[in-house]
């Protein structure tokens, strides 16, 4: 028998399945307004457009979130089964009222792992493309960790970096940082005067080397453009 035989033209398109499903779940995601402790650390121009304008976001994008969601599932259900764990609290919502000013931070932990001896240890998992180039936590991952070890009142942070081409990780334990947390406050606050008073913030990301790559995945990139990188 000719080796082709055995293939056949009947396929089923698999590529189809994944954009319906994303679609369906586009459509019945309602996504909390206002500003997310994820986004905290990065360009604040974004921020304010995804806050003001909210795109929605292209299945390219839902399927790299969907890797991820994906390693962190299976990460998660580790966790749970490893011997020194009691218990974990995975993907709580969580929200950090600000004062005076009155607004919320709206956030999502990943896994707040309960050890057999009373210790809690919140853990953040990032996946990345490779492992290669990280040698500690990015400041705005650690940033959003800030956040939610002040309001779970946890000791013990961790960053989980997870590649998504040889399924390796990294890990860096985190810890509180008051500093740090009120310069993220600082930055929160700053966002909510300028959606407040509706004016537009710098282009963040444009002015440094380190931050540019993010301007060719932003959605509000055409915006952004005909806009100096100073506000209005
Ligand atoms: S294009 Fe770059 S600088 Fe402008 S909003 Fe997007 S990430 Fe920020």
């Amino acid at each position: 028998m000719d080796r082709l035989d055995k293939f056949t033209d009947v396929v089923i398109d698999t590529n189809e399945i994944v954009d319906k499903d994303l679609d369906e779940k586009r459509k019945k995601q309602k996504r909390i307004g206002g500003i997310h402790a994820s986004a905290i650390g990065y360009c604040m121009r974004k921020q304010w457009y995804e806050i003001k304008i909210n795109r929605p976001q292209p299945n390219d994008t839902l399927r790299i979130f969907k890797v991820g969601n994906l390693l962190h599932d299976y990460v998660t259900e580790l966790l749970k089964r490893h011997e020194d764990v009691e218990y974990v609290e995975d993907e709580k919502p969580i929200k950090i009222l600000v004062e005076p000013e009155g607004f919320v931070i709206h956030g999502t932990y990943d896994d707040l792992v309960h050890l057999k001896d009373g210790t809690r240890i919140l853990v953040d998992e990032k996946s990345c493309k490779n492992l290669f180039y990280i040698a500690e936590p990015k400041k705005e991952h650690v940033m959003q960790l800030m956040l939610y070890m002040r309001v779970l009142e946890v000791e013990h942070g961790q960053i989980c970096y997870i590649s998504k081409n040889k399924f390796q990780m990294k890990n860096f334990p985190v810890k509180f940082d008051e500093k740090l947390y009120k310069e993220v406050l600082a930055r929160a606050k700053k966002l909510h005067l300028f959606l407040d008073e509706n004016e537009l913030p710098p282009a963040e990301a444009k002015q440094s080397k380190s931050t540019e790559w993010l301007c060719e995945y932003c959605l509000y990139a055409d915006l952004c453009h005909e806009k100096g990188l100073e506000e209005k």
